[in-house]
């Protein structure tokens, strides 16, 4: 039986909201755009989000509001994906990587204020597999300091801190609609805007520097060039789709969920005699089984565990390089050794997670992981 890693969802409605598109205006903010807003307002009271053509926009987005110039500093965990330091990039920052913490692959919130400068400008924190960062913590070095929190929240959708939702308490927050996460409409993204001062600007910027929203909504009477920007919005035939998907959302985290759980009940005998160590999961955070990952002693033990799955037709799969050893980036680090981040990039191997594995598949598949786990 072959397993792959991953099958995006579809929620079997996107076709007919598109047809209804179709049907009014396929251009960007129109009425599923205007659905999916108020879907995020209703159901997270987010203050402002706007929808954007991936994460990688809503992050590029970000790195405008809070005026990256060439020479700030960007703290970022290098146990990320490229985007979370790509926008701070392009206008010029310079990225000062933070390393991970030895229990799980977030950001250590204890190492974060002793890379604190004069040109500190933010701290970017990534919400990994689902999972929240101590953000009581990170919000305290960042007020104390006075800098910017942004939530890299692209794997975080319907994941809460202590109660609140992912993306809605630093600054900013950016939510991925790739794929690959759990709602998705093949590319498109979120950003989250909480900080009142970015309101207004957050709009214009999305709209290519124009007030061109605000002429919508009757507030001025003609619009025009104001401001910097670019054509962050999605055609409304994107959110048409990622709205079939989010009217489900609760749904999807249920069943992923239960995989989740079910992953977990059958491979913690082999993180109780020492084999591997499963996912751990902070009492202050929930768990949006966004991934399920095993951490192996070495990277030879994983290469072992993914060609023996792999031969038994089962795709399992690694995650991130570290990004201060990057081919881009390593000439521009400042040569700090980030060893929990080294650890999670050689040692970390994930399962395949998605909303259509259940029954014979997932038997299967559990069977085979056993069978390996016990022969190593
Ligand atoms: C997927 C992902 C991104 C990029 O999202 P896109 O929508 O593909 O731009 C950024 N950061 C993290 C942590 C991700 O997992």
């Amino acid at each position: 039986m072959r397993i792959p890693f991953n099958k995006p969802h579809l929620s079997g409605r996107e076709l007919e909201y598109i047809t209804e598109v179709f049907e009014n205006s396929t251009a960007g903010n129109g009425i599923y755009t205007k659905k999916c807003h108020t879907f995020f307002s209703e159901k997270f009271k987010f203050k402002k989000s706007l929808l954007t053509t991936s994460c990688t926009d809503a992050l590029e987005m970000t790195a405008l509001l809070i005026d990256i110039q060439p020479g700030d500093e960007v703290i970022i965990p290098s146990y990320t994906f490229v985007s979370s330091a790509l926008a701070y990039v392009r206008q010029g920052a310079k990225i000062v990587f933070a390393d991970s913490r030895a229990d799980q692959p977030n950001i250590d919130e204890n190492k974060i204020e002793a890379l604190i400068t004069s040109k500190t400008k933010a701290i970017v924190v990534v919400h990994y597999a689902g999972v929240a960062c101590e953000m009581d913590t990170i919000m305290d070095i960042a007020k104390r300091h006075n800098i910017y929190v942004i939530e890299d929240a692209a794997q975080a959708i319907n994941s809460y801190y202590k109660g609140r939702p992912l993306g809605s308490i630093g600054d900013c927050g950016a939510y991925s609609f790739h794929e690959t996460k759990n709602i998705q409409c093949g590319e498109g993204g979120l950003l989250i805007i909480n900080n009142d001062k970015f309101l207004d600007r957050a709009e214009i910027l999305w709209e290519k520097g124009t007030n061109r929203a605000a002429f919508y909504r009757g507030e001025v009477d003609k619009y025009g060039w104001v401001d910097t920007g670019s054509s962050f919005l999605p055609s409304d035939i994107t959110a048409a789709f990622l709205f079939s998907q989010l009217e489900m959302l609760d749904e999807i985290t249920k069943v992923r969920l239960s995989i989740w759980d079910t992953y977990y009940d059958r491979l913690k005998r082999f993180q109780d005699s020492g084999l591997i160590k499963l996912p751990l999961i902070p009492e202050y955070s929930s768990n949006n089984a966004h991934m399920f990952y095993l951490l192996f002693k070495n990277t030879e033990k994983r290469q072992e565990f993914i060609d023996a799955l792999k031969e038994k037709e089962c795709l399992s799969v690694f995650h991130y390089l570290s990004l201060h050893k990057s081919e881009f980036y390593k000439s521009k680090h400042d040569g700090r050794k980030l060893e929990n981040c080294d650890y999670y990039a050689d040692c970390l191997v994930r399962l395949p997670m998605y909303f259509k594995l259940y029954g014979e598949e997932l038997e299967y598949l559990l069977e085979q992981v056993e069978n390996i786990l016990e022969s190593m």
